[in-house]
């Protein structure tokens, strides 16, 4: 592996004067050191004293390993592979495993929570999907939602079908989204903790919720119903007319979602032949 690119010249410190703007920043080179997989370099704030390196503040800091064994290990994780298997595989403790793909997970909701925000949403899916339960333990859910002219993932919770989780779920869509302005449609199954969560939530919002009914005949939908439990019938309209995805309340995207998550990932496939395994 080459030598690591230099990466931004920044402190790497939250608390240095030099991200406040009253004196400017000044990296220099302080070190570099040999590694078993080429020359990294230490670099010295010279506002703050402190010195980093280009992996400092990311998943791979410290770790004395080569990243791409850390981005096989994550990924051998999200294929289902079990955390003894994969420390077979990559020739790691099963502890160091479990370190790293805890690792892997808070950096990246992080970066979901600093970094994902949408300005204006236009239409909101909200749904659950089962992922079913070890042994005698109760089913855990994924809660998901989309929001649907991006098509980005506007929230993601894992935990059991309560008041206290759905209401969860929703502020975390909310804070995705931010506060609506201008009238926004959400739909979501008929899941009965929705409606006190999404009135929580977005009660003093611009918001139209309607929730959807889907009557299924051999894995097709033959009948489509839905209630609106937030929001008048003009706000209805006004939140369909900019949507040129939806034409009626629907949660089709969210369903699509959720089919290739379980596509995805073999801890949620539907068939039996996992846990049987
Ligand atoms: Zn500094």
């Amino acid at each position: 592996m080459p030598s690591i690119p230099s990466g931004p010249l920044e402190c790497s410190r939250d608390d240095c004067p030099s991200h406040r703007g009253e004196i400017a920043a000044r990296v220099i080179d302080h070190a570099s050191h040999r590694t078993k997989h080429g020359i990294r370099k230490r670099r010295r704030c010279m506002v703050c004293g402190a010195t980093f390196s280009s992996l400092t503040g990311t998943a791979y800091a410290g770790l004395r390993r080569r990243k791409s064994d850390v981005d096989r290990v994550v990924q051998m994780h999200s294929e289902g592979m079990t955390k003894a298997a994969i420390a077979r595989v990559v020739r790691v403790s099963p502890g160091t495993v479990a370190r790293w793909i805890e690792r892997a997970a808070a950096h990246a909701r992080s970066f979901h929570d600093a970094r994902t925000q949408i300005e204006e949403a236009v239409e909101v899916q909200l749904d659950e999907l089962s992922c079913g339960g070890v042994g005698d333990a109760k089913a855990a859910w994924a809660f998901s939602g989309i929001e649907v002219s991006t098509r980005l993932w506007a929230g993601l919770l894992v935990a059991k079908r309560t008041l206290r989780a759905t209401k969860q779920f929703v502020r975390e869509v909310k804070y995705t989204i931010g506060t609506v302005t201008e009238w926004t449609l959400f739909t979501s199954d008929c899941f009965k903790y929705y409606r006190p969560a999404m009135s929580a939530a977005f009660q003093d919002d611009a918001a139209v919720y309607v929730q959807v009914k889907n009557r299924y005949r051999g894995g097709k939908i033959v009948r489509s119903t839905w209630t609106r439990t937030m929001g008048s019938e003009l706000a209805h309209d006004d939140a369909l007319a900019p949507n040129s995805d939806s034409h009626k309340p629907n949660t089709a995207f969210i369903e699509r979602l959720n089919l290739t998550k379980r596509m995805c990932s073999s801890l949620l496939r539907r068939h039996k032949p996992s846990p049987a395994r």
